[in-house]
């Protein structure tokens, strides 16, 4: 990392070395490792430029809430703070350009009180616009992909891209058109009008979700995807693996797809306990899960 110590100060791109990564993920492992917070764009794109000529790898964060960072010591790690005014709300628009660091739970609560009918499928997820439609996350209500109109890319090689997103745009936890190193600067999202009782909806799934998943605990939100007609959570509940791990990291009792830092876990201690999971399930239940949760 001396080559990118050397890097010049860049206006709006905040460089801290040797931090402590544990507040940039939701499963707040420690880990020492290099961020930039970029508060603009224009200071991304230069940022980007200096690491391409210097050959410095980089790397997405969002809010964190399902990601695990391991091999911190040779990248740096980028969140975007991006300005964001809520006054884009005040007209009768269906479709909004937000930037990508805007949260989901902003706009969750913009959705309440404009009643937006369809922004409840991401209701209670942890996350940011740029990490949930890299990821499709949704909920039982939905996926957020099908809400998505357009998304600006800054491709690896610094060039800007309007992707207008289809039918085949988005699979299941999944997205079809970033590749490494591509990063979301802001995205095109619709409603599909108006709907007095999306309010109530929100309530009602915000409740049963605090009834069922971990949300007050240190997680990464789901660790593996379901398979079509075998959901993970289940499956490892089935077999008996809540509680499974150490003192540290183990698989939560409320929710057997969460995995939990119960108190100082580290990156490896987690990477670990999910490559031992993962043969447990196999071995009882014949099933293999692909990991939804990022290890980076
Ligand atoms: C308690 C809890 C409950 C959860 N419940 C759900 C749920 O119901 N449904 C669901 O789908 N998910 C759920 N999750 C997982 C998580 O909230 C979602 O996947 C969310 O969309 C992640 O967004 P993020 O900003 O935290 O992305 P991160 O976890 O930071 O990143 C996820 C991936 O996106 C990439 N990325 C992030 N930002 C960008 C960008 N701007 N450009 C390019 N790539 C980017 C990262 O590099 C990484 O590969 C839950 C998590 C927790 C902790």
């Amino acid at each position: 990392m001396d080559k990118l110590k050397k890097l010049v100060k860049i206006q709006d791109v905040n460089l801290r070395f040797d931090v402590n990564l544990e507040r940039y993920t939701t499963i707040k492992l420690a880990k020492t490792g290099h961020i930039a917070i970029c508060t603009s764009e224009k200071g991304l794109r230069e940022l980007i430029s200096h690491l391409k000529h210097y050959e410095i790898k980089y790397h997405l964060v969002g809010w964190g809430a399902n990601q695990v960072l391991v091999n911190c010591d040779k990248t740096l790690f980028i969140k975007l703070d991006f300005p964001f005014d809520k006054n884009i709300f005040n007209t009768d628009s269906h479709i909004f350009e937000l930037p990508a660091s805007v949260s989901l739970g902003q706009l969750t609560s913009i959705a309440m009180k404009k009643k937006f009918k369809g922004w409840e499928v991401f209701t209670g997820i942890p996350g940011s616009l740029g990490g949930a439609i890299c990821m499709n996350a949704g909920t039982s209500l939905g996926e957020i992909g099908n809400l998505i109109e357009s998304v600006r890319v800054l491709r690896k090689n610094g060039s800007v891209e309007s992707y207008k997103c289809t039918n085949e745009s988005f699979k299941y936890r999944h997205n079809c058109f970033l590749n490494s190193g591509d990063i979301i600067l802001s995205a095109k999202i619709k409603h599909n009008g108006y709907d007095e009782t999306i309010e109530q909806t929100i309530k009602e799934y915000l409740a049963y979700r605090k009834d069922t998943q971990p949300l007050t605990t240190k997680n990464c939100g789901s660790v593996f995807k379901n398979l079509p007609h075998h959901k993970a959570g289940v499956t490892i509940d089935i077999i008996g693996l809540k509680g499974f791990g150490t003192k540290n990291i183990s698989v939560s009792m409320k929710h057997a797809n969460f995995i939990e830092n119960k108190g100082e876990g580290s990156a490896a201690e987690f990477k670990v306990v999910i490559d031992l999971l993962k043969q447990e399930i196999e071995r009882h239940s014949g099933f293999q899960f692909e990991l939804e949760v990022k290890v980076y």
